[in-house]
């Protein structure tokens, strides 16, 4: 029993979760000595009028002995120097395919990467970002210096009567991907509710949940799986402007009923900004039931349901 505010919630409704195990024999590269992997392919994952560029680059990794799940990232380390003259930095991307890999040989890995530049704060210029756009130059044959798989904590329940409820913005989609080719893909079923809540610009961004690729949507048709975009940037009126918070907020009390329920496991992915805001739409529902939030939320962190990924 936990203590909250006014009140006790009875052990039910909070549960360790067993996550899926991470393969023992799998290698686990390190920046010194990493996996020189091949691209296969490199497309893009938004339509032709998006803001952004995002790619779906499929890298082989046969002759690694890397095994990783569904979760789990890898490091790139981008070609070249730093300007101290030391090598680049390893950056971390979501593996975004199952554990079988897009062609279901279990020698690839996806990672979906968008082209990101900043601006210079003096002079206006645009800076392409390092790692971003060697990754999206890439060409199908290049080599790529690769570390990992790294993860343990960002991984889906062994229990598959528990209900998800994934909330992702932009690019954070991308382990999201890999959890639901590995549920209705691999695996074939999940029986409690998933709950996908999914913040872009536009639809033309949504990655694949839009004409060019639809690996995610092409599943709600599935009895336990429903998916819900907000979308921030729309122009037209007959379409609602709004974050991937407003979207949980509107379908507030399923997912609350999942929490107080017991059975349950949370994943947020993306930006750093959301967290707040989706934390806001679960504290105002624990304090319409005299519910200690903060108190809630750390005991889910501690039983492995509630798992954060944003940067
Ligand atoms: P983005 O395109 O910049 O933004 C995606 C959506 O989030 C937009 O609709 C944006 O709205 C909205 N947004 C902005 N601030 C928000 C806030 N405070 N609360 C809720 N929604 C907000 O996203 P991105 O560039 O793809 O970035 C995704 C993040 O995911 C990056 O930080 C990346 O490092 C991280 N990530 C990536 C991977 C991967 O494998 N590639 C994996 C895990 C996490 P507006 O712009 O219209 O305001």
């Amino acid at each position: 029993m936990i203590g909250f505010k006014n009140r006790k919630i009875s052990a039910s409704q909070t549960m360790q979760i067993k996550k899926y195990s991470i393969p023992e024999s799998t290698l686990v590269y390190k920046p010194n000595s990493p996996f020189m992997a091949r691209v296969i392919s490199t497309t893009e994952l938004t339509e032709a009028d998006s803001c952004d560029e995002v790619r779906n680059i499929i890298l082989d990794v046969s002759g690694s002995g890397i095994h990783y799940i569904e979760g789990q990232s890898v490091g790139i380390i981008p070609r070249g120097e730093r300007e101290t003259g030391k090598p680049h930095k390893a950056r971390l991307y979501s593996i975004a395919s199952a554990r079988t890999g897009d062609d279901g040989s279990s020698t690839t890995a996806t990672i979906c990467v968008k082209r990101v530049f900043s601006k210079d704060k003096s002079t206006g210029v645009r800076i392409p970002g390092v790692a971003s756009n060697y990754l999206c130059d890439l060409n199908p044959g290049d080599s790529v210096a690769l570390i990992g798989p790294n993860g343990r904590r960002f991984l889906l329940p062994d229990d598959d009567s528990t209900d998800l409820i994934l909330i992702a913005v932009g690019t954070g989609i991308a382990p999201f991907r890999a959890f639901i080719r590995h549920i209705f893909l691999e695996k074939g079923f999940w029986n409690g509710r998933i709950r996908l809540f999914y913040g872009i610009k536009n639809a033309m961004e949504a990655l694949f949940l839009n004409n060019k690729n639809d690996d995610i949507g092409q599943y709600m048709t599935q009895e336990t799986f429903e998916a819900f975009r907000a979308l921030s940037r729309v122009h037209n009126e007959d379409e609602e402007k709004g974050y991937v918070q407003h979207k949980l907020a509107e379908h507030k009390q399923e997912v609350w009923d999942m929490i107080c329920a017991g059975n349950f496991a949370v994943y947020i992915c993306g930006l750093k900004g959301m967290e707040k805001g989706v934390d806001e739409v679960f504290s105002t529902l624990a304090e319409q039931q005299e519910l200690d939030w903060p108190a809630m939320k750390t005991e889910f962190i501690k039983n492995g349901q509630w798992n954060t990924e944003v940067y």
